[in-house]
């Protein structure tokens, strides 16, 4: 279920303290600051970890596993063995099973999404398009997986997260609509709740009954490593969960490197059953000729197995770490205890979620903004962008120094504080 209102016990602030929250946010504001907290961004620190490859493959250094000419037309649309070899066990897939493309994810899932719309998908009788499909849409969630619906005409309906993942009962309820051809999951270090779904959602998942036969999840695991303290969360494997419930050709696996190396600059992964991905790439091979090995051959130089990837993301933790504990710490120390807001304490990924009272959250965004502190629009993390509670708000710490950061939190504490006392709160 979805989390419950705030409601301040009496006696959570006095007049004075307003009194004194006003004359440090005027204070602030004087400072005339610029910060910008709004999208999940790597800092400079970050993207550097990655510089070697701005050298690679480097003259002489085209060559792949194989003896095959990376600068060349050639090998397959998948991309290199190498690389399928490198980030299966990121996507928990064997490495037949994945497809190395280029540099954006998203790209993929969009191009898969169009697919299934222009030509349908393995195991479904017509197009998507024009049999009014549907999609579950986990809230709060990723603004770009709800943006590529609302470009098509796919209707969302959105289903509540719980802490461990979707409310299974609410999707087990509504993928009996057979108008239901597909969910968004960001199954680990969720954008932006933080939440990684628990074995029996994903077991529940996997077995659900559908009432579409072409259901497919987009599974997209794009913070599968990216964790900032020694619990490292993850998820059982969809694609054999799957596979074992007789709906091999549910899931289709994403994974990133944009916040593993370059932002923008790195490889988008598709992971799916052998029937899934034959499809993906009879339609791939239509739009490109093939991925871009290169790019390929500088990540599989640079992070080398899954235990290099892994050692590279002890350095992003490393810098990523302090940030998140500076948030929590800032929020605890401005807004603990009084009611006006709840947050999230995430243990990977790239964001916290503050939960303010209902109907404050625009007014938040505004005071922050005063203050020079660029935040996402509130209700983006909801399809159409409409929060029905206007109580959410998306902080993504990644970009900015310490420093920087501080000053941010303590804007925002201020702003949640002034925009969660005004008296014509609903
Ligand atoms: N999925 C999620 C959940 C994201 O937060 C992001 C943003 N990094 C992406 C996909 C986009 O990744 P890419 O740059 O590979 O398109």
């Amino acid at each position: 279920a979805a989390p419950e209102s705030l409601t301040p016990p009496s006696g959570a602030w006095t007049p004075d303290e307003r009194l004194r929250w006003q004359a440090r946010f005027d204070a602030f504001k004087a400072r005339g600051l610029r910060i910008d907290m709004t999208r999940g961004k790597p800092c400079t620190e970050q993207v550097a970890l990655s510089d070697a490859m701005l050298d690679w493959p480097g003259v002489g250094g085209h060559r792949t596993q194989e003896g095959g000419d990376a600068r060349n037309y050639y090998g397959s649309p998948l991309g290199l063995l190498e690389a399928r070899t490198l980030f299966a066990p990121m996507l928990d897939a064997p490495p037949e099973q994945v497809a190395v493309a280029n540099n954006s994810s998203l790209a993929l899932m969009h191009d898969t999404l169009v697919y299934a719309l222009l030509h349908g998908v393995p195991g479904g009788a017509a197009p998507w398009h024009g049999q009014g499909a549907r999609f579950l849409c986990p809230v709060p969630g990723y603004d770009r997986h709800f943006a590529i619906c609302e470009a098509y005409g796919i209707e969302m309906v959105p289903v509540p997260l719980t802490g461990h993942g979707p409310d299974m009962d609410a999707v087990e309820a509504l993928v009996r609509d057979p108008r239901v051809k597909g969910m968004w999951c960001v199954p680990v270090y969720s954008n932006p709740t933080g939440e990684t779904y628990a074995p029996e959602v994903v077991e529940r998942l996997a077995r659900m009954a559908t009432g579409a036969p072409d259901f497919r999840i987009f599974w997209d695991n794009a913070y599968a490593v990216h964790h900032l303290t020694d619990v490292e969360e993850s998820v059982p494997g969809i694609l054999a969960l799957c596979a074992q419930a007789g709906h091999a050709d549910r899931p289709l696996v994403f994974g990133s490197t944009s916040k593993i190396t370059f932002a923008g600059g790195g490889l988008g992964l598709l992971a799916a059953s052998p029937a899934n991905l034959a499809w993906y790439a009879r339609h791939a091979g239509v739009r490109s000729i093939g991925p871009d090995k290169l790019n390929q051959l500088r990540h599989v130089r640079l992070l080398r197995d899954h235990a290099g990837l892994r050692a590279h993301m002890a350095r992003h933790r490393a810098i990523l770490g302090p940030k998140f504990a500076l948030v929590e710490a800032c929020l605890r120390r401005e807004l603990a205890g009084r009611g006006l807001a709840n947050w999230t304490t995430p243990r990977g990924g790239y964001f916290v979620s503050l939960q303010v009272r209902d109907g404050s959250a625009r007014r938040v965004v505004a005071l922050a903004q005063e203050l020079g502190i660029a935040l996402v629009p509130a209700g983006k993390a909801f399809p159409l962008g409409h929060d029905p509670r206007d109580s959410h708000l998306r902080l993504a710490p990644s970009f900015p120094g310490l420093q920087e950061l501080e000053q941010a939190m303590e804007g925002i504490c201020l702003s949640v504080l002034l925009a969660t006392t005004e008296e014509v709160l609903p």
